[in-house]
């Protein structure tokens, strides 16, 4: 039997010990680990497809549930993994958003946002406890990074918050706290596990991963089977000024990331979205813009200018709105394609930027 206690859960990345003895939270498992597991104990591969299918689409969350299985699979199942749990401490919500947050079985806490369009539900999802990047504009990174999150603590942000809401996600970014990057195989896993036909099945155009410029990650990314949509978080034309707002451009700076990201489309022939936070008096005037355009002059991209959610703990300030307009008009001008980020959750600070990962919860 498996006893649930926070005290005896402790995290060792994917593995934790129950009752002495190690056990993988199930939800961090892919279909083909499961086919390794099963054909090592002499197990028919195929029943990988029903344990998703119990899973991911009946939702059980115990074993004994799964009835087309045989009791020897079942006790195989018990004997290795377990359904790990994802408390939702609070819920707060805006007209078009909600946002999450959630305590891990380490009492640390993480935050999922919740946005709905009119094709469908975003989820932006965690994939650290902190982050080590640095941005001077973002208040997430004001927490440095405390541990990576598990695939299955990924996962288990879509469906605790499916369940919540009674809906499907339809699509998923990887946006909220953290850098996938930094966090890389639990990250491919985590796509691995919701993109499969049999799970949860979110189609790969339908998740979208955002980096601050690991460049050496942008190259493995490019190599990957799947067709998952790469955003890059520019947020300056020129080294002078990402050099002052993003440290992850002294390791690469904007010329070695331009370059990665031509070679990851020279790969994968996928169109890449480059995010380009507006900041007033920073990176927001028209030679900015112009600089900009030369700089993505022949790529397969778009770019996304965000409005900057201000917030009480950093001192840069949001772009007027005119201004705002002026630089997408020399983009466009220019034969950038480029739009302007709708913008959520700003109420609520579930805005980009602004999830915080307290400490405790008051
Ligand atoms: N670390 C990844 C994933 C975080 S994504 C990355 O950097 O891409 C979060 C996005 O929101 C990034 O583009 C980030 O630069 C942006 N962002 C951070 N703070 C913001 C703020 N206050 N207002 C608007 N966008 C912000």
């Amino acid at each position: 039997m498996i006893i649930w206690s926070n005290k005896l859960t402790n995290f060792l990345n994917k593995s934790t010990i129950i009752m002495g003895v190690y056990m993988k939270s199930i939800y961090g498992v892919t279909i083909d680990e499961l086919e390794g597991l099963l054909v090592e104990n002499n197990e028919k591969k195929f029943h990988a497809g029903q344990i998703y299918d119990w899973i991911y689409v009946k939702r059980v969350d115990t074993f004994s549930k799964m009835t087309n299985l045989s009791k020897s699979l079942i006790k195989l199942l018990e004997d290795n993994f377990y359904f790990e749990k994802l408390e939702v401490i609070k819920e707060q919500k805006d007209k078009d958003v909600s946002k999450f947050l959630f305590k891990l079985s380490d009492e640390n806490l993480i935050e999922a946002v919740l946005m709905n369009h009119d094709y469908g539900n975003s989820l932006c999802v965690s994939s650290q406890v902190g982050c080590n990047m640095g941005c001077r504009f973002c208040e997430s990174g004001r927490l440095k990074k405390v541990r990576n999150l598990t695939s299955s603590e990924m996962v288990l942000q879509i469906l605790k918050v499916e369940k919540l809401i009674g809906k499907r996600i339809s699509h998923v970014v990887v946006m909220g706290i953290g850098e996938p990057f930094d966090n890389y195989d639990n990250l491919v896993s985590f796509i691995t596990i919701i993109n499969h036909a049999k799970g949860i099945a979110l189609g790969s155009r339908h998740i979208t991963v955002s980096t601050c410029g690991v460049v050496p990650k942008i190259y493995e990314f490019a190599k990957l089977p799947f067709q998952v949509n790469l955003a890059i978080s520019l947020h300056a034309p020129n080294d002078k000024i990402r050099n002052e707002i993003m440290p992850i451009n002294k390791a690469y700076n904007v010329s070695t990331l331009i370059k990665a990201i031509k070679d990851y489309l020279s790969i994968t022939n996928r169109r890449v979205t480059f995010e380009y936070i507006m900041l007033d008096g920073v990176n927001d005037n028209a030679s900015n813009a112009k600089e900009l355009a030369s700089l993505l002059r022949g790529i397969n991209c778009y770019v996304n200018l965000i409005p900057y959610n201000e917030t009480e703990n950093i001192s840069f300030k949001r772009t007027e709105k005119e201004k705002i307009l002026k630089f997408y008009d020399i983009l466009k001008k220019e034969k950038i394609n480029v739009t302007i980020r709708r913008e959520f959750g700003g109420n609520i600070d579930a805005a980009c930027g602004q999830l915080r990962a307290k400490g405790k919860v008051k």
